[in-house]
């Protein structure tokens, strides 16, 4: 039998790979080397529009179901007085979610064999079959029974991370490549109860938090990567140094119980990929891979999935020849992600924001005035238009308000 599409990995990129060409009629085999469920030592905040597409797809409410909180707060601090943005939601939907992976990929892998894609974890593959040039199929094993197994696919799409074996095999040109700038350690308590996202961005420092499944609370620290050998000697020890530089929350989280080991990794590069070929397209890490500063990873992952099954399901079904499909494709994830991509290396490097930033956040902090801090959160969290917020007559409304607020306040 020839699949009309095999895809490798099957968490938040080809899971949701194959739930969307499976939903548009295609044959679809969906293999992991991992178990469904099970974890994988990554962040998980999801936002950016990632709930919006969770929510169309029909599976933001079973993650909701699963006893993950949805998050509509966030907490950002830039070693002041913290903004907090309330009620926060795009399109009737609350903005963000931290959702296991576990919990996640679970969900998108039922729903994608719900519509018909067939499923094989613990299934790794060895080899990628070639004919002319052409990929057309896998090797694999069954990690359960030994068994040996080799299936062809009209093509053959690698979620496999940003490691991706297929991009290996294909020789996928890499692009615009950066350097590897921070490392990462996390891990989860209970008995924090803080239901919003909180972001504490320290010199040379970001501390990311948020709730999780199972009444967890996920904190995450990042620093740059020249410290990664000296923070891995103590790393508790270190992790707790970091977190004190946001006293309240370190406070509360010391309250807690740490259910979880420390997991860490400065295996973080930062590169696109071309991501298709001859029989081939690459999705999720495996094509684009970036540090995760601001948390951007999943929700490309699913938005960069609606891409590829476009492409690849005109592709198939003879409206445009596949080639000429895949490059839109690749076209339009680099215009989406470009800007977003240096933007967020210029954060990793622990650039100051301009003098101006900081200025609008005391106005913003001195008024107190709720809808114009959720507006600022809202861009900043990219779900406005920078301009929805960053024009001269709301700047310079906001500036005003907050001199006459301090005139006043010295009156009085
Ligand atoms: C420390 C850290 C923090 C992060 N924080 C966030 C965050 O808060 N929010 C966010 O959006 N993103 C975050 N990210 C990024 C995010 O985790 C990734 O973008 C996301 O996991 C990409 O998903 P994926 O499906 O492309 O690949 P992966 O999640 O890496 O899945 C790849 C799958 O392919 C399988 N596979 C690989 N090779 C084979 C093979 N040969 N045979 C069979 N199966 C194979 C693997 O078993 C794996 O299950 C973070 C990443 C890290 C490392």
């Amino acid at each position: 039998m020839v699949y009309d599409a095999i895809i490798v990995g099957a968490r938040c990129a080809g899971a949701s790979t194959g739930l969307l060409l499976a939903r548009k009629g295609h044959q679809v085999l969906l293999v992991d080397r991992s178990a469904v469920p099970s974890e994988i030592p990554h962040g998980h905040f999801i936002h950016r529009g990632g709930p919006q597409r969770l929510h169309f797809w029909g599976v933001l409410a079973e993650i909701e179901a699963s006893g993950c909180p949805l998050v509509t707060d966030v907490l950002m601090s830039m070693g002041g007085s913290p903004l907090v943005g309330k009620g926060l939601h795009l399109d009737g939907v609350p903005f963000g979610c931290g959702p296991r992976r576990g919990v996640l990929d679970k969900i998108l892998v039922d729903t994608a064999v719900a519509a018909g894609a067939e499923l094989r974890d613990q299934f790794v593959v060895e080899e990628f079959l070639s004919e002319d040039g052409r990929i057309t199929g896998i090797k694999g094993r069954d990690l359960r029974t030994g068994h040996r197994f080799t299936e062809y696919g009209r093509i053959v799409i690698g979620a496999d991370g940003r490691n991706s074996r297929l991009a290996q095999t294909v020789q996928a040109p890499v692009y615009e490549e950066q350097p590897v700038e921070t490392f990462y350690y996390f891990s989860y308590w209970s008995g924090v109860p803080i239901n919003r996202l909180e972001v504490h961005v320290g010199p040379q420092q970001i501390i990311f938090a948020f709730p999780t499944s199972d009444g967890l609370f996920g904190v995450f620290v990042s620093r740059p990567v020249a410290e990664f050998h000296r923070f891995r000697g103590d790393i508790e020890a270190n992790f707790m140094q970091a977190l004190a530089q946001a006293p309240a929350l370190a406070a509360q989280v010391r309250a807690g119980h740490r259910e979880e080991r420390f997991y860490g990794t400065a295996d973080l590069p930062n590169f696109f990929r071309k991501p298709y070929g001859p029989g081939w397209a690459l999705v999720g890490d495996a094509g684009h891979h970036k540090d995760p500063y601001m948390a951007l990873g999943i929700a490309d992952a699913l938005r960069d999935a609606e891409l590829v099954v476009e492409a690849v399901h005109d592709g198939l079904a003879g409206v445009r020849p596949m080639p000429e499909a895949l490059a839109g494709y690749e076209q339009q994830r680099n215009e989406q992600s470009r800007p977003l991509y240096y933007e967020n290396l210029a954060r990793a490097r622990f650039t100051p924001p301009p003098p101006e930033f900081a200025q609008i956040r005391a106005a913003l902090l001195k008024n107190r005035d709720q809808e114009d801090i959720n507006c600022f959160m809202m861009v900043n969290l990219g779900l406005l238009p920078r301009e929805a917020f960053f024009h001269p007559e709301n700047v310079g409304r906001i500036m005003q308000r907050a001199n006459v607020g301090m005139a006043t306040a010295v009156q009085v």
